[in-house]
């Protein structure tokens, strides 16, 4: 079977993108770079950032590599935490009790207007870029926290359409509409429509 490489050390995202594959029942299988894997993410955008994970892993494994790179960008915080929302505290807990403080000034859902952004690359190993694609997971950032499922921003980010936020939704829900849904929707979609794998390694 064709194997596509995964440029990431979180065993989650693994689980989540073969579990996708998987079920769309696509002739290709998904391996995680071997690790260790600590490329520099030095990009300004989330495409240049998902690009540098996934040209180092196709360098080191010489196989077509495939890389995202995620975050959450605050319309009232000029886009901030944006790509250094990894960054932003220590945990999970710091993060939330941070942004909430940080937007304790804006008093109405809409100014607390916030989307998670999902960037993926897939590159072959000579650094040529075949597919790129950015989602856009649109929301807001609730007054308080909410639920007890998912990680990071989860407890904090209403989602428009359900008025939900998205920890109080199994990882099940999440992963039909998160921004890494969208993003690898768009990613399965091109995948089933294109033949990589006839002259690209
Ligand atoms: P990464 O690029 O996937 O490692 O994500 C960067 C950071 O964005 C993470 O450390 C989280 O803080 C935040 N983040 C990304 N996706 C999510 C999500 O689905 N829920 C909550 N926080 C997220």
């Amino acid at each position: 079977m064709n194997e596509l490489v995964f440029a990431t050390s979180n065993p989650n995202k693994i689980l989540e993108v073969q579990t996708k594959i998987d079920s769309e029942k696509f002739p290709i299988k998904i391996i995680p770079v071997p690790q260790p894997f600590d490329p520099v993410e030095d990009g300004e955008t989330f495409l240049e950032n998902a690009y540098i994970k996934a040209f180092e892993a196709a360098k080191k494994t010489g196989r077509l590599s495939f890389a995202d790179d995620t975050g959450l960008c605050v319309e009232a915080l000029n886009g901030r935490p944006g790509l250094y929302s990894a960054r932003y505290a220590p945990t999970g807990e710091e993060k939330v009790q941070k942004m909430l403080s940080e937007m304790e000034p804006f008093k109405t859902l809409d100014e607390r207007k916030a989307y998670f952004t999902c960037a993926i690359v897939l590159v072959r190993p000579d650094g040529e870029t075949i597919f790129s694609c950015q989602s856009k997971f649109e929301g807001f950032i609730d007054f308080s926290p909410k639920g007890s499922h998912g990680f990071g921003y989860d407890p904090i980010f209403m989602v428009k359409e359900l008025g939900k936020n998205l920890a109080e939704l199994s990882t099940e829900e999440k992963n039909t509409v998160s921004h890494r849904a969208l993003a690898l929707k768009e990613f399965t979609n091109w995948l089933s429509s294109h033949n990589i794998f006839e002259d690209a390694q």
